[in-house]
């Protein structure tokens, strides 16, 4: 839950101490968290041990340019860099070199469309980690001997499959990937039935519970995936 509300964090890597100064300001009044760094070394070593949700980088710096920075943040890290360069031709170069950049600016910036582009470059890479981590947990549910193979659609108990109905499967997999949560019958009914729902009333949540225990417990007095809290829901653990 408090993942929208952190702060995004971005790492200002620029020499030049009035861009630094204007972007930082920006950078706060938009929301952002940052840390401002005035060389190429140091900004290297800031975006290796600092943990930033999007790299702004300036290609003309001392000690270590721009390009340099950035191929060596990317054998390390997937954070999203968008370089910053006065010159429009650099930009043929940026991208033409594989550098590993994700977007670029020309200078001056008008800073509505920097910070628009900040705002892009994060909520992609956001997407793409979130759809990453949802792909490798989602596949396989294991639960003791049961396993869940939500890309398959595929149910086994002790390496037997079980036959499901598919609201008895989509129950199993919603309180599968929320174990421990205690569900009321109306909850169910509203996250697994959704629209049908509003039209269906909490015994058939009984019901469909009820045939998918038979299914899935050895012995349905003794469950030992489903269970019933009594006066309050199911749950699965
Ligand atoms: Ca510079």
């Amino acid at each position: 839950m408090p993942e929208q509300e952190k702060k995004k964090r971005v790492l200002v890597v620029e020499d030049e101490k009035n861009i630094a100064m204007l972007l930082a300001y920006n950078l706060m009044q938009a929301g952002y968290a940052y840390e401002v760094a005035n060389d190429g070394e140091e900004g290297l070593r800031k975006a290796l041990t600092g943990t930033f949700d999007l790299i702004l980088l300036d290609l003309m710096l001392p000690k270590m340019d721009g390009f340099e920075v950035c191929r060596r943040i990317r054998k390390k890290l997937s954070t999203p860099i968008i370089i910053a360069t006065a010159r429009v031709e650099e930009v043929d170069k940026v991208m033409g070199l594989d550098i590993g950049a994700d977007d670029y600016v020309t200078k001056p910036f008008p800073m509505n469309e920097l910070m628009a582009r900040i705002k892009a470059n994060i909520r992609r890479s956001s997407n793409e980690m979130v759809n990453a981590a949802a792909e490798s947990e989602n596949d396989v549910i294991t639960i003791r001997s049961l396993v869940i193979d939500t890309a398959k659609y595929q149910v086994t108990r002790d390496d037997e499959p079980l036959e499901l109905t598919k609201k008895e499967y989509e129950l199993l997999c919603f309180m599968a990937k929320n174990q421990g949560t205690i569900y009321s019958r109306e909850q169910l009914l509203e996250e697994v039935w959704g629209y049908e729902g509003f039209y269906g009333d909490t015994s058939s949540v009984d019901v469909t519970v009820s045939r998918l225990r038979s299914k899935l417990e050895h012995d349905t007095s003794k469950p030992e995936y489903l269970f019933t809290k009594r006066g309050v829901g199911y749950y699965i653990k």
